[in-house]
């Protein structure tokens, strides 16, 4: 078959021993793989001059748009290596939709779902070498993009738009001990109207202050809430989606609107019914969260995200208040659901959702 991203492999791959130590020890966002997935887009030619090539820097004039106004979209999922060495895609058409929307949200061309799931196939080919083996949660995550790179200052959608998608690989990101969640009534993350529900950088920009405020207050993530503050519904925590668990078995996650539908989001939804747990998708007021938690009702708190998968949220703190979830340590259920996303992703059990590919 030949790729829509057809490759030129790069002359000057990192050496063996070199990406050895690397995937020993990968971190996080640090260490790039040898090539880069691209294709460019103009009004008149389309999308067009897809191809795979060495790892680059971009060359950008000073008044990209990008630059000026964050005309740019993204991504996050990951390639896992199983057992036998073969390597697996994780529910990549979600990602695909996801992006696609984001795109029309930022006046950005749309990429056909085909393109950006053959781009990122494309790349996980060229960069085999660099899927760590499944010794513990290691992966390779993928991070498609795209950007407006027309030079002109002008407030309009640019006419010269980069599409690319970059990979590195990643050690597990897990918080044993759960994590804590600072409610901020300074900062939102969105608004009817916004880009809550868009993945575009300028979403994450404006989440750095939040997150020094909740890293001040002792805490790990920010647990937003929507404009009406205290008196007003949760929304999502930085880079995860929220779930209750309720004493009367539902597992309860805020409706979209302007939220992150995330992936990880819709699979725990999906598998709800195979822990004997009811999916609903609703508002949740603030209030209902803190008094469930003070009288029982609400017996789990637990985040969800392609890095987090499911992350027990063990206390939650505010201005005057702290109260820890349960017995304070992680959810047994949430222990569950994660093993079960794992077992998945990791091809170790059967794909029975057909989500694999
Ligand atoms: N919310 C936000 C704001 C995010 O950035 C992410 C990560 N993409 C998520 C939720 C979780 O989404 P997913 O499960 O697709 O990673």
């Amino acid at each position: 078959m030949t790729s829509a991203f057809p490759l030129a492999r790069t002359a000057a791959p990192v050496p063996d021993d070199q990406r050895a130590a690397i995937l020993a020890a990968p971190g996080f966002g640090l260490h790039f793989t040898d090539h880069m997935a691209l294709a460019h887009w103009t009004p008149e030619a389309g999308w067009h001059d897809r191809k795979v090539q060495a790892l680059e820097p971009f060359s950008l004039h000073p008044s990209a748009a990008v630059l000026h106004y964050a005309q740019e979209i993204f991504e996050g999922l990951k390639a896992y290596r199983r057992a036998d060495g073969s390597i697996w895609l994780f529910r990549p058409e979600i990602n695909a939709r996801r992006f696609r929307r984001s795109a029309e949200r930022m006046g950005l061309p749309p990429l056909s779902e085909e393109d950006f799931l053959e781009s990122v196939e494309a790349l996980v080919r060229a960069d085999e070498a660099w899927v760590p083996e499944p010794t513990g949660e290691e992966s390779l995550y993928l991070r498609p993009f795209m950007f407006a790179a027309e030079a002109f200052l002008g407030v309009r959608p640019a006419r010269r738009v980069v599409y690319s998608v970059i990979a590195c690989p990643a050690q597990p990101y897990f918080a044993y001990g759960g994590v804590t969640l600072w409610v901020s009534t300074s900062f939102t993350r969105a608004a009817v109207g916004g880009t809550g529900a868009t993945k575009c950088g300028g979403n994450y920009g404006a989440s750095l202050a939040a997150q020094a405020e909740a890293e001040q207050n002792g805490c790990d993530q920010v647990l937003y809430l929507d404009g009406a503050g205290e008196n007003g519904c949760i929304e999502e925590s930085g880079a995860m989606n929220l779930f209750l668990v309720t004493a009367q078995g539902d597992l309860v996650t805020p409706a979209l609107g302007t939220i992150l539908e995330g992936v990880t989001r819709n699979t725990a939804l999906a598998l709800a019914s195979e822990f004997g747990l009811t999916p609903v998708e609703r508002q949740v007021t603030f209030a209902e969260l803190r008094a469930g938690i003070a009288d029982g009702t609400v017996t789990e708190v637990f985040a969800t995200g392609t890095a987090a998968v499911i992350t027990p949220v063990t206390g939650i703190k505010g201005d005057g208040y702290a109260f820890s979830i349960g017995e304070g340590g992680p959810g047994k259920l949430a222990l569950a659901l994660r093993e079960r996303v794992l077992d998945i992703q990791y091809g170790r059990v059967p794909d029975s959702y057909g989500w694999l590919r």
